[in-house]
């Protein structure tokens, strides 16, 4: 698996990182058929597990797009009600596309949310 990268990135290794976390994520899916799930989930893992600081963190979350923030609300609404929620859901590695909303409603997400987590990313 290969992640392209552009010069500006190769100049600027907090942001590297950020981008390689996020792609991190990606790479776990199948890289055709993204939810708001993995979206959020890349996204947040990398703000939180990147070489960003905090400040630099909460700068990046404000300058996300509307999708990638809304995705990010979501994960972290889901994270919110049960941490564990995506332990259980990939447990078996069970790729993204196929978590179904009843699974995510089964941890303790209302339907809304359960749905939204479901939709096309
Ligand atoms: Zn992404």
């Amino acid at each position: 698996m290969f992640v392209l990268v552009g010069q500006d990135l190769l100049n600027n290794p907090e942001t590297l990182t950020y981008q390689l976390a996020h792609e991190a994520i990606h790479c776990l899916g199948s890289c055709e058929n993204t939810t708001r799930l993995e979206e959020g989930l890349a996204t947040y893992f990398g703000l939180h597990n990147s070489k960003i600081s905090s400040l630099r963190s909460q700068i990046e979350t404000t300058n996300l797009d509307t999708h990638r923030r809304d995705c990010l609300t979501d994960i972290v609404a889901m994270f919110d009600i049960n941490p564990a929620a995506l332990t259980i859901l990939r447990g078996n590695a069970i790729p993204f596309e196929l978590i179904k909303p009843q699974q995510i409603v089964e941890l303790g997400a209302n339907d809304d949310l359960a749905r939204r987590l479901c939709f096309p990313g």
